[in-house]
């Protein structure tokens, strides 16, 4: 049994510009039996900023244990 472990980051920036907030990412990082295996770090910023939700990161577990994830929703 491989143990895995999703370890959930997040990052906020601040932005001296009027009108911004600044910027908000989450991310997270996976070990496989304490491996990093996938290192989707957050990145934040005012525009562009890389973030990951829980369910990409769950896809791409999935992806890295040799499975493609295929989503479908019917209206
Ligand atoms: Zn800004």
């Amino acid at each position: 049994m491989t143990e895995i472990r999703i370890e959930w980051m997040s990052e906020a920036s601040d932005c001296d510009q009027a009108g911004c907030s600044g910027g908000y990412a989450e991310g997270a990082k996976v070990y496989f039996d304490e491996k990093l295996v996938l290192d989707l770090s957050p990145s934040a910023s005012c525009f562009d900023s890389v973030d990951y939700d829980k369910d990409e990161v769950f896809g791409r577990i999935l992806g890295a244990l040799g499975h493609i994830l295929v989503e479908c929703s019917y209206d």
